[in-house]
This record gives C-alpha cells, structure tokens and sequence, in this order.
C-alpha cells in the first residue's frame, strides 16, 4: 500500500503545466457547497503524511457527505466520506499535507478542463471565484494521460472503499421516509418549492447514523487498517476489488437504503438515468462528470436548491 501510496503522489504533479494563482483564495478547500470526496486509501495517505491515526482523520476532518444521485429524485443521493470544509488542512493557502493530499484535490482543477468546457463551467456561479476557471489553460496531451490515469485510481477506491466501510458501492440513501423531518421548520413558499441546504440534510442523516451505531461501527473497521497486516489486508481487498469496480452490478444503482426508525433497511428505487449512472459508478458523481453548483430538489412539489458541487479543491502551494 505505501509503494501504491507513493507511486500514486510522484503522478499528483506529473507533466504538469499548472499551478495555483497567488490571487486564488483557494475557494476549492474552503467553500463548503464544493464537496470533497475522500476515500480510505486517501485517509491512509493523509496518515501516512500528517502522522495521525486514519481514524482520528475520519472522525475529526472528515463528514459523511450526501450527493443526490439525480436531479429528478434527488432524495436519493451516495453517502461518502467528505472531508470538512473549510479543509483543516489549509493553512493560509498552503495545504499542509501537499503531497499526501487527496486525490481529489491532486485532480482539479485540470480534469474538470478535460471533461467540461470553460464555459460551461462558467455559467455555474461558484466557478466565477475561480481565477483558473476564469483564465482557462489548454492540459498538454502527456498530462492528460496522468488525468485519465488517475480518474481510474480514484473510481477503484472509492469502489473499495465503499465496499469495506458499507459492503457496497456505491452505498445510497432515499431520504424519503424521513422526508418529514428534513422539511421541519421549513417555510413552503405558495409556489410549493422550498431550499434545503445540504448540510442541513446531512446534519440530519449524521445525527441518525450515530443513534444507529453505524458510525461507530465505521470507526472500528477504519481502527482495524492500524493494526499490525491491517494495511495489508486493504491492499488485499483492493487487489480483488479492482477488476470489478468498473463492471459492478448496474442492479446495484437501483438499490438504496431508507431509515426506519433507526436502522438503515435496503429499498428498491427508479433507476437513474444512464448519464448519472457513470458519474456514480465513477465514485465521482459531481465531482469529473457532473461538476454541478446547484442541485435541484423536485420531490412533490417540493423544490429544494442544494447548492452542491462535488468539485475538488485547489491548493499548490509547494
Ligand atoms: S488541497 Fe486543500 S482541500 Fe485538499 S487536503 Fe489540502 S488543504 Fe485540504
């Protein structure tokens, strides 16, 4: 794992072109509607580089995030581990952990310039904060390479990742049977729509994650990685998950999970669209595919403007 770990940092920076403006004020690792997705292989990273536990990272840097999977049913969204925001890494503009960063962060803001156009990552307002998005650069082809390479490392460990922590990937929630609960207090204008922040909503599912024992459960598998042959056992994992994480069960994407009381029991729901699909099996729903500053809640006539991007955040500092 430590010579995957390695390898996968010296190609962080390979052939590229690109740093950080000084006038960036490093919006990717502050703003909290830009979710950063982490995956155990990034949290034994940022172990590895900070010299903290990887479960005193996942329990006091990071949230569990939520992403609606869709725009047509968006309480139906990927549960994942995020890291907090603004990221407790930042340090001025520096990222502390610069070369065991995320690999997230290692990808913006280059991949979002070889899977979306400027301009249409101009028209989401978040992006106008942006200098780099704002002057946009040309990826030389050889970077391009080091892009795609990475994308791929990245869907295969959140694909393990999800898989160790939930069994599953990528591991979903319908919010619907608590819909009540998440529109509490919430003023429904006549039109009958309304904005829910998320963090509001994951507040909430955190809140019920915690009752339910699942998120200390998470911590105890997470604990295990430092026991002796623990990352051992995760580069195990990671060798026989590789070969599937691109060719999971599409039957999957039709499965989530609903609170009932609070336990977590699985539910059949719509399928999504073939689009979203190969963002969520990407692992990266909004984040490569779909960058995406607004998500838009249409559920019963009830509209709630999440205000999420999956994006990555922007730090070179070193
Ligand atoms: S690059 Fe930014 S968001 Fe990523 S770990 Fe470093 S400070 Fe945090």
């Amino acid at each position: 794992m430590k010579q995957y770990l390695a390898e996968r940092s010296a190609l962080f920076n390979a052939g590229s072109e690109f740093s950080c403006p000084d006038s960036c004020e490093r919006l990717g690792c502050r703003h909290p509607d830009l979710h950063i997705p982490v995956s155990l292989v990034d949290l034994v990273a940022l172990s590895l580089a900070s010299g903290r536990s990887v479960v005193d990272l996942f329990r006091n840097d990071c949230k569990m995030g939520f992403d609606p999977l869709t725009d047509e049913d968006p309480w139906v969204g990927r549960l994942s581990i995020e890291l907090r925001k603004p990221c407790h890494f930042l340090n001025g503009k520096i990222c502390d952990h610069y070369p065991g960063r995320p690999i997230a962060c290692a990808l913006f803001p280059e991949s979002f310039f070889i899977l979306e156009s400027p301009e249409t990552l101009l028209g989401k307002e978040i992006f106008r904060g942006f200098p780099c998005v704002v002057s946009p650069f040309a990826i030389p082809p050889k970077r391009g390479e080091v892009l795609h390479l990475l994308m791929e490392m990245w869907m295969k460990e959140a694909f393990l990742s999800d898989f160790f922590l939930f069994g599953i990937s990528p591991f979903l929630i319908d919010l619907k049977s608590i819909a009540g609960e998440v529109l509490e207090g919430i003023l429904i204008p006549e039109q009958g729509k309304a904005k829910i922040p998320l963090h509001r909503i994951e507040e909430l599912i955190s809140m019920k994650l915690s009752q339910g024992g699942y998120k200390q459960d998470w911590e105890d598998k997470i604990a295990r990685l430092e026991r002796p042959g623990g990352l051992d056992a995760l580069a195990e994992m990671k060798r026989q998950t590789d070969p599937i994480a691109r060719d999971r069960n599409r039957e999957l994407l039709t499965m989530a999970h609903q609170f009932d009381g609070r336990r977590l029991l699985p539910v059949r729901h719509g399928i999504p669209s073939p689009t979203r699909e190969i963002g969520a099996l990407a692992g990266v729903t909004r984040a490569t595919q779909q960058p995406n500053p607004v998500t838009g809640f249409v559920q019963g006539g009830i509209e709630a403007l999440a205000g999420v991007t999956r994006a990555t955040p922007v730090t070179r500092g070193r």
